[in-house]
């Protein structure tokens, strides 16, 4: 059967690599977590002191860009797929709130966008891909034969991302994960470089008030009818 590229954006905590990672091991395709990415990015810019109150030196990080190599490598431990960053596994830093505070001082840097897209691309040469972030279906991989538009209230976003914090035993409150939330979507809707907007063609899901299960078996619908339709052509 013809694999495709399944492109899935949205708004954060939105239940994005879910769904991606259901569909992906549904299908036997590799599902890649591009926010993974400039997660590391953030963790490498605070772990050279690029950060000072939440000011970004973007001179110094640019001039260390080459040097930063960022890829998945299988993990054994978990059986998962975890984020290297220069050679060490970096799976649990980057998804503390600490570092989810940080991304959007590097996620705007055009530069750094550029580096990461080009990764994201090569990755996606084969298809046979699903890759969740807030720019694929408009930049990475504007002919993905499937595009996907997640979103989802803010507070419950809040309450799913603070659950799984709490149960990776953070430290956190319900109010710190609403802010970094809804500050996540002012600064990912506005910046001037590759915001995230809706696709043209994207198949926008709301899942506020539906199960995981209820929104796999939607966007698989949907792409069983598109695998259908590329099968005849
Ligand atoms: O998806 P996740 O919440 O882990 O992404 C972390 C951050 O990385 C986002 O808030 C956004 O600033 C950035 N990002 C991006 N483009 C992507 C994926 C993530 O700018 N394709």
């Amino acid at each position: 059967m013809r694999r495709i590229t399944i492109a899935i954006d949205g708004f954060s905590s939105c239940g994005k690599s879910t769904l991606a990672r259901q569909l992906a091991q549904h299908l036997g395709y590799t599902y890649i977590d591009s926010g993974a990415m400039y997660r590391a990015m953030a963790l490498f810019a605070m772990e050279n002191g690029l950060v000072k109150d939440g000011v970004l030196n973007k001179e110094g990080l640019l001039a260390l860009l080459d040097g930063v190599d960022i890829r998945f490598q299988h993990d054994p431990m978990t059986d998962r797929s975890a984020t290297t960053l220069n050679g060490r596994n970096v799976e649990h830093r980057i998804r503390t709130l600490e570092v989810s505070d940080q991304v959007t001082l590097v996620s705007p840097v055009p530069e750094v966008r550029a580096k990461l897209v080009r990764l994201q691309q090569r990755m996606g040469r084969e298809k046979g891909v699903v890759m969740d972030g807030r720019d694929i279906g408009t930049v990475v991989f504007p002919d993905a034969e499937v595009k996907l538009y997640m979103t989802a209230r803010p507070e419950v976003r809040a309450l799913r991302r603070y659950h799984e914090l709490k149960a990776k035993g953070a430290e956190v409150t319900l109010a710190e994960v609403e802010a970094n939330i809804r500050r996540r979507d002012l600064d990912d809707t506005t910046r001037a470089a590759d915001p995230l907007t809706k696709a043209p063609g994207a198949i926008e899901i709301d899942n506020s008030d539906i199960t995981a299960q209820e929104q796999f078996e939607v966007a698989l619908g949907h792409v069983l009818d598109v695998l259908a339709r590329v099968g005849q052509e």
